[in-house]
């Protein structure tokens, strides 16, 4: 078991660098989905409530160390505003005179949210001097941005291990990324089933090598079922086949794995491309996942951005929402996939980061994680 330093055991009231993910999909300046924001209100209440000062701090895009206009987090200062009932500062840089200055003076309960990290390269370097500087800016650190903390950089890595050890945490949202990713690699309940789709197989390889370790059953759709129908010799016409993953499909289908994987009986075929499962393929996934005791998917079923392709999605959407198992949903689209079906509120957990969430899965250590453990079991 992986145990994270939580926010009950620093001394609060302090001064806090509260890290998050405000990596929000904009469009021009407007915020086109906010959960990201909204997700972080829990730890900042408390934090608030207890009469900490927060210096917050984020990434947004990938400005690569440079000060770039469009990848500014005003347009999240104002939004944070209105969620909080509250005013929010502003410091225009994330580090330097300015934001010391602003950090220094906020009284208990106000927020302060700091320029783009991104817009030093220190950051991704995991630079000291970098993390030194940000250092400055409070007494205890809370982590809440699960979504990077497969990143070594600055403020994930460097900067939490300049504090002593009982003045860093993870918040809320981290919390609970660790306990429901642990149900699925613990396998606390059977049977496990796994749902893999998505484009291509290429950078979900150790996940999906782990999860035919790990689960009962793993079904597989979305582009990622051409490549494995593929190695089996059949034609896929000119769909999308990932053909430099064709012989770890093979081995995966060969191997003694734990899980039975299961192929799509159909496809919903347009101008000889596979675009997303078929009707049987539904079902047979649908039943299999009524049957679960957990369920993880990642990876949408098929083209779901096209209503003529959503079909299948939306049926595997339907069935994980109603299965009566404990079930998390990660990564970027099938995140999206989920919400557009209508079913969000009836899964269990569904994960803040897609890239994090995968490589938590295949085992391995995540730096901004590694740093907040505590003695485990
Ligand atoms: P996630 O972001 O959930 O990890 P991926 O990024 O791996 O998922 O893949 C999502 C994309 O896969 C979607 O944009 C979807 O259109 C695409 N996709 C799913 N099925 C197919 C298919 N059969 N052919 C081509 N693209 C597909
Ligand atoms: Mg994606």
């Amino acid at each position: 078991m992986i145990r994270i330093k939580t926010i009950d055991h620093l001394p609060l009231p302090a001064r806090v660098f509260y890290r998050v993910d405000y990596n929000v999909p904009l469009e021009g300046a407007r915020i086109a989905d906010a959960t990201r924001i909204e997700e972080t209100l829990r730890t900042l209440r408390i934090l608030r409530e207890k009469g900490c000062p927060v210096v917050i701090a984020s990434h947004l895009g990938r400005p690569k160390g440079e000060r770039k206009a469009k990848y500014s987090l005003e347009p999240v200062r104002a939004r944070l505003a209105e969620l909080l009932s509250a005013d929010v500062q502003w410091a225009s840089d994330c580090i330097g005179d300015e934001a010391r200055q602003k950090a220094n003076s906020l009284l208990p309960g106000q927020v302060l949210l700091l320029e783009n990290l991104r817009f030093h390269a220190g950051e991704e370097a995991n630079d000291d001097a970098f993390a030194h500087e940000l250092h400055e800016l409070a007494d205890v650190y809370v982590n809440d941005a699960f979504g990077a903390c497969h990143r070594a950089h600055a403020s994930i890595d460097a900067l939490p291990r300049l504090f002593p050890s009982d003045r860093i945490a993870g918040g809320l949202l981290l919390a609970r990324e660790i306990e429901f990713l642990q149900k699925v690699t613990n396998v606390t309940e059977r049977p496990f089933v796994a749902l893999l789709g998505g484009a291509k197989i290429a950078g979900k390889i150790e996940p999906l090598e782990a999860l035919v370790r790990l689960a009962d059953t793993v079904l597989i759709g979305g582009g990622m079922a051409n490549t494995f129908v593929a190695a089996k010799g059949v034609a896929m016409g000119a769909s999308l086949v990932d053909k430099g993953s064709i012989d770890v499909a093979g081995r995966i289908l060969d191997g003694n794995a734990r899980a039975e994987v299961v192929l799509p009986a159909d496809f919903v075929v347009d101008n000889m491309l596979a675009l997303d499962i078929g009707p049987r393929t539904e079902s047979e996934y649908a039943a299999k996942i009524a049957g679960a005791r957990i369920v993880f998917w990642n990876g949408p079923m098929g083209v779901f951005e096209k209503e003529a392709f959503a079909k299948g999605t939306m049926a595997v959407a339907r069935a994980v929402a109603e299965a009566d198992a404990t079930t998390v949903v990660g990564g970027g689209e099938s995140v999206e996939a989920v919400k557009s079906s209508g079913f969000a509120d009836r899964i269990t957990h569904i994960s803040t980061g897609g890239g994090a969430s995968l490589e938590f899965i295949a085992g391995e250590a995540l730096p901004g994680v590694e740093v907040l453990r505590t003695g485990d079991q």
